[in-house]
């Protein structure tokens, strides 16, 4: 058995035939982690986490190399639904709320592949507004119509109602103000922390990132250039100079 919870070995993936974007990526995640994964925009970052989470077939893409194992199974040849049984649960880029819904209905939505009763629902939902406060206050309120950072909430409390093992988690700073962002790192260290929920991050967000990882994985041109530590990526000069500005 493996030791990690989430093993990429060497994928390879091509959009539409053609597009080479992934050129040989491999990253590990210990369960019980949060792992960064960091780059500039079109760097591959988002494609990594479709390719484990299967969405990348509805986007014309194709694991073309390598393989991708969960707890020691490949997953490289599963659906979304079969992974999200699995607790792996995919935040989407640009948070992706049902808009016309309440911010209730949404995280509701989240529990749909779950056998539960009512009262558990309930329990589930009591747990959600334990770690997001701010959305028991706008439980009623259509979720178009509040903030960004709140819409984030509902998009990560969303993906907690299926009671994940793992969450892979695209860009959760994007657009948001940086005292938004700094609390919803908390909240997830919180997940992290209290109810061993592992992470894979994708963050241009260099800074916040590696502040609230505990390790990092820097993808370049569709290829890992540097791993380590997030401190030991945080003290690295050519970290500091191309990612974290302080060169
Ligand atoms: P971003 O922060 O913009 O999401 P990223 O690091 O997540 O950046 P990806 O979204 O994975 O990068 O994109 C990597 C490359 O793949 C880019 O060159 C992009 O244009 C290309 N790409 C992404 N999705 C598709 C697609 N559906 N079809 C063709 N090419 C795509």
């Amino acid at each position: 058995a493996t030791p990690y919870l989430l093993s990429v070995n060497n994928i390879e993936v091509i959009y539409n035939h053609v597009i080479l974007v992934l050129k040989g990526v491999s990253l590990d995640v210990p369960e019980g982690q949060i792992v960064a994964l960091l780059g500039a925009n079109g760097a591959g970052k988002s494609t990594t986490l479709k390719a484990i989470s299967s969405l990348l077939r509805s986007e014309r893409g194709d694991i073309t190399k390598g393989t991708i194992e969960y707890r020691g199974q490949r997953i490289d040849n599963g659906t979304p639904d079969q992974l999200v049984k699995q607790g792996v649960i995919q935040v989407m880029e640009g948070r992706h709320c049902f808009g016309h819904l309440t911010v209730e209905e949404n995280l509701l939505t989240g529990a749909y592949t779950r056998a539960i009763s009512r009262s558990e629902i309930k329990l589930a939902l009591e747990r959600i507004y334990h770690y997001f406060p701010r959305l028991k206050t706008r439980r009623q309120s259509q979720a178009g119509y509040t903030s960004g950072g709140e819409q984030q909430m509902v998009a990560i409390g969303r993906a907690m109602m299926a009671d994940p093992k793992m969450i892979l988690l695209d860009e959760p700073s994007m657009g948001l103000a940086p005292q938004i962002v700094e609390e919803i790192f908390e909240i997830v260290r919180e997940l992290n922390q209290q109810e061993n929920v592992s992470f894979l991050l994708a963050e241009q967000n260099t800074n916040v990132a590696l502040r609230y990882a505990h390790y990092g994985y820097i993808l370049e041109n569709g290829r890992v250039v540097m791993d380590g530590s997030a401190d030991e990526l945080r003290s690295n000069e050519d970290v500091k100079e191309f990612y974290l500005g302080l060169g």
